[in-house]
């Protein structure tokens, strides 16, 4: 007998979605596609909101399942086999196909989906039987029909007879791609992968805007963030990421501004310049990871004298996380250990001792002022931007 498996995803918040549902589920398999690229063909087929995914032969449906878990608009998924549509098949069939898997439980149930109604038996029949046949073949089993170890399930279609134990949870979310565009100011930190994996949960697809500033800050750590941005791309698919050289603008920012503003100066004019990119890129936000007062510069009143020179939204989806919450977070998308490798950020490199945290609009722009060339600077900053665009897992590069 030779077991054939496909994976059963189903794309749960999407069912709220009404008549967007289709185009919702056509960006999943678009996404579904590019997540599966090196595995080999796969073949996808939308069914009763499930999408069925159909390995070809030789395909490695293994490293599938584990890709398919992280896919933002799964609400859950399944690994099953394939059997034709005669009761003794699918009793062999469920026999051979759960011979490791039944012996880790104690109790189970069977339960039975007939979609295909021409199918000679009945569901409680079909529990029944199968029930009987699976106690005979593993006779360690109970039956319990309220709060079984595990369940197997048979659904009966129109093409084929499913069987398969119960679901493992998917990432949840919405496809991304289908909530727009923004671009993330990503730095090598813990909290910015963190809020660009929570903004790709809802949808939206990243541009990153890395700011270096070398020779103070390392190629070591620039590669960091490509890494970060890499690992983002699990979830979010593609990445394009603009590494900006930032340190004329911040040396400029450093001789002519008073050293307690200049954290807050130098932010206004990492928004500007990301405000342009994101613009080039058709972004509809920005988006950080800054937690309110957490350090100097997120205070409202730092928040508000940023905020106001970029016209696009601020998206700040960490903003009310503690840094426990959000290094939890940064653990579960495998974020954290590169995050935490020793770097240098464009930020700490001018770091003043006594910065002010509650700067005020007008004494912010009065020391702008003094910046002559600031817009020449900042088309600098963004001409010489460098873009590159990272890919799902199978089409990267090892690094
Ligand atoms: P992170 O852990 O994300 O670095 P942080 O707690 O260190 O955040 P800050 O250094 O104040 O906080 O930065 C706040 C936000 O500004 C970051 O979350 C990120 O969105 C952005 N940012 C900081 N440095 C850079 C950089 N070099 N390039 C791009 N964005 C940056
Ligand atoms: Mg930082």
């Amino acid at each position: 007998m030779e077991l054939k498996e496909i994976i059963l995803l189903k794309d749960g918040e999407i069912v709220l979605k009404g008549l967007n549902r289709s185009s919702f589920e056509d960006r999943l398999i678009r996404n579904a596609k590019q997540v599966l690229n090196g595995l080999g063909g796969f073949k996808f087929v939308k069914s009763q909101s499930t999408i069925v995914v159909k390995p070809f032969e030789g395909s490695d449906v293994d490293e599938a399942f584990e890709r398919l878990k992280k896919l933002f608009g799964v609400i859950s998924l399944t690994r099953a086999c394939v059997a034709p549509k005669d009761f003794d098949e699918i009793a062999a069939y469920t026999k051979e196909y759960l011979k490791d898997v039944l012996p880790e439980y104690d109790t189970f149930k069977v339960n039975a989906k007939r979609s295909d109604k021409k199918f000679p038996m009945k569901s409680p029949e079909i529990c029944a039987e199968l029930g009987g046949i699976l106690l005979d073949e593993f006779p360690h089993l109970t039956v319990d029909v309220n709060n079984p170890q595990v369940t197997v399930t048979v659904e009966i279609r129109d093409e084929s007879a499913y069987i398969h134990t119960d679901a493992t949870p998917g990432a949840g979310g919405i496809p991304v791609g289908t909530g727009g565009r923004a671009a993330l100011l990503l730095s090598g930190g813990i909290d910015s992968p963190v809020a660009g994996y929570m903004m790709a949960k809802r949808g939206v697809e990243l541009v990153g805007v890395h700011f270096e500033s070398p020779p103070y800050t390392s190629e070591r750590a620039k590669l960091k963030v490509i890494k970060l941005a890499e690992k983002l791309c699990d979830y979010s698919i593609n990445v394009a990421l603009f590494v900006v050289p930032f340190t004329r603008m911040q040396e400029r920012i450093k001789e002519s501004c008073p050293e307690e503003l200049f954290t807050v100066i130098m932010r206004r004019y990492m928004m500007r310049v990301a405000t342009k990119l994101a613009e080039r890129q058709e972004c509809g936000a920005l988006i950080t990871g800054e937690s309110l007062g957490q350090v100097a510069s997120q205070t409202l009143q730092a928040i508000k004298c940023t905020d106001i020179v970029s016209d696009l939204p601020i998206l700040r989806p960490l903003i009310g996380m503690d840094k426990k919450e959000i290094i939890a977070i940064a653990q579960k998308i495998d974020t954290f250990e590169t995050s935490i490798l020793p770097y240098e950020d464009c930020c700490t490199v001018f770091t003043p001792k006594h910065p002010r945290t509650r700067p005020t609009l007008p004494v912010i722009e009065g020391a702008e002022s003094y910046l002559e060339d600031a817009e020449a600077l900042i088309n600098e900053c963004v001409e010489n931007a460098e873009l590159m665009i990272l890919g799902a897992p199978g089409r990267r590069n090892n690094r």
